[in-house]
């Protein structure tokens, strides 16, 4: 691309330019605005069967160490009834509630009154006040990025408790994870229904509201694009950031910390967890201003996908290593060990170098190096629901040569390794993988999807430049 052409499409970014023969495609980019019996089916399934789902995993290893054929077997037997699993199920109770409550709060207060000092002493850190991406109504979020923070002061403080003031065990999210189940399931639907009533009577941006005129939907999907309370408040970054993320590295030390108590070692299996599921929850941490511009944020509205998988979902189903490494606790060879600590970073590695890449790319437009080389793109143009046209580039070099999408493959990488850590006595620990495979091949063909109703014809361009998905030569 010759340097006086970028010239010219940055001024004529500056100006209003209403194209007749784009106006047709003009709004059509984020989610749907009409529903189809498939996805409608699916989301019904969604809100059905999801919290069930949760509730399966984790009561299969309350009461029948993680087996997840035995319950289906003995009610099929009839050696037991839906009624003596639910009796015996714990209930919720106050010092789940009070350790919930206390826990959120927290989380606010560090998001919303405390700044973000991190990047005025850490080389390379982004934080601070950061810019999202242009919302389809044309509109520029600011988003205090303080989530480093907010991890490291939530560890130090359970570090400190765990070594120095002894005020609660460590244990203590292990101990009441079943009554903290169903708290957390209260915040989860009480933050979609408000999400949804707010959407209706008091968006933050009417503009980037969606409406199907379908209930479930729009309750599952979302209907404001980037809810807020406030000016800062913003409700996608701190729901998916905070308790979610912060919780996960919390919550595989506590399954650690169990482990110490019942058997006297914390496992290699269970260390290879902690260790490799930390570096991916810190990457995000660090990278929070990146994040701001990946999907949930750029295009994902605020529902009950969001709301209620920030609170429940993640931090339940994407733990379940560390929950079954505490009913089994498995010691991996050295061989074995070293194998998925190699298979975990070098997924770690492509995950982040391709995200690197496609982050450097858009930051720098363009003028940036890639391998040593001067990235290849495509140049392409979309228009925002005012009319405004805007353009951008696809890059097809570096990793997003090799596949349209090889930073899920990296990730599917890293996914794999936390499962096999858990050795191959049950299914259980597998769920991940098998989950995150669906997640990201359907997030793939979403993304796809909304990125060819944004860039029409320069969509297609870009696919035929690269033609595949996920892996290079098969999908
Ligand atoms: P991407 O970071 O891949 O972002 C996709 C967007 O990037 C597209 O919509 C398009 O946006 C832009 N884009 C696509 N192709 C190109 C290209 N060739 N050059 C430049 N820009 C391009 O996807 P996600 O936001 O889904 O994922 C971010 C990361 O988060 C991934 O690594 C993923 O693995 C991870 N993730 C993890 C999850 C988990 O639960 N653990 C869940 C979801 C994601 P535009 O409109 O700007 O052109």
């Amino acid at each position: 691309m010759p340097v006086h052409q970028d010239k010219k499409f940055a001024q004529e970014k500056k100006h209003k330019i209403i194209q007749n023969d784009t106006k047709a495609s003009q709004g059509q980019w984020g989610r749907a605005w009409e529903v189809d019996w498939f996805s409608l089916a699916s989301i019904l399934f969604l809100l059905m069967f999801a919290p069930l789902i949760v509730y399966y995993f984790i009561m299969s290893c309350d009461q029948y160490q993680c087996s997840l054929t035995d319950p289906v077997l003995d009610l099929l037997t009839g050696k037991k009834h839906l009624s003596d699993i639910w009796n015996k199920t714990p209930m919720l109770t106050y010092r789940a509630a009070g350790i919930y409550s206390l826990w959120v709060t927290f989380q606010v207060v560090l998001y919303v009154f405390i700044p973000d000092f991190c990047h005025k002493f850490l080389p390379g850190y982004v934080g601070g006040v950061q810019e999202g991406a242009v919302t389809p109504a044309g509109v520029v979020n600011k988003y205090e990025i303080n989530g480093l923070q907010a991890w490291i002061i939530t560890h130090v403080l359970w570090f400190a408790n765990a070594s120095v003031f002894h005020f609660f065990s460590p244990t203590i999210i292990f101990d009441n994870w079943i009554p903290l189940l169903w708290c957390a399931n209260i915040l989860g639907y009480a933050v979609s229904t408000f999400a949804m009533i707010k959407g209706y009577f008091f968006p933050t941006n009417a503009k980037d509201c969606k409406f199907t005129g379908n209930f479930f939907y729009d309750y599952m999907m979302g209907i404001e694009f980037n809810p807020r309370i406030g000016k800062w408040f913003d409700f996608k970054l701190f729901f998916n950031g905070r308790p979610g993320i912060v919780a996960w590295t919390l919550i595989n030390l506590s399954f650690a910390a169990k482990q110490q108590e019942l058997y006297g070692e914390v496992t290699n299996s269970m260390i290879l967890v902690n260790v490799l599921q930390g570096i991916y929850v810190l990457d995000f941490f660090w990278n929070e201003a990146w994040y701001l511009k990946t999907i949930d944020i750029c295009h994902d509205h605020f529902g009950w996908y969001l709301g209620w998988g920030d609170c429940v979902w993640l931090p339940y189903l994407y733990t379940l290593q560390g929950l079954y490494l505490v009913y089994h606790p498995v010691q991996l060879c050295t061989a074995h060990a070293l194998g998925i600590l190699m298979l975990g970073l070098l997924g770690y590695y492509i995950f982040r170098m391709t995200n690197h890449q496609k982050d450097l790319f858009r930051r720098t437009n363009g003028n940036c190096r890639i391998w040593g080389k001067k990235p290849e793109y495509i140049e392409c143009s979309y228009m925002s629901v005012d009319g405004t046209k805007y353009y951008s580039k696809l890059m097809t070099s570096g990793f997003w040569g090799w596949a349209r999408h090889f930073n899920y493959t990296g990730d599917l990488m890293g996914s794999l390794a936390y499962c096999l850590a858990c050795g191959f006595e049950h299914i259980l620990p597998y769920f991940y993988i098998v989950y995150m495979t669906i997640l990201l091949t359907h997030r793939c063909l979403r993304d796809e999807h909304r990125c060819w109703s944004k860039y029409g014809k320069d969509w297609k361009r870009y696919t035929a430049a690269v033609p595949y998905r996920l892996l290079p030569g098969i999908f």
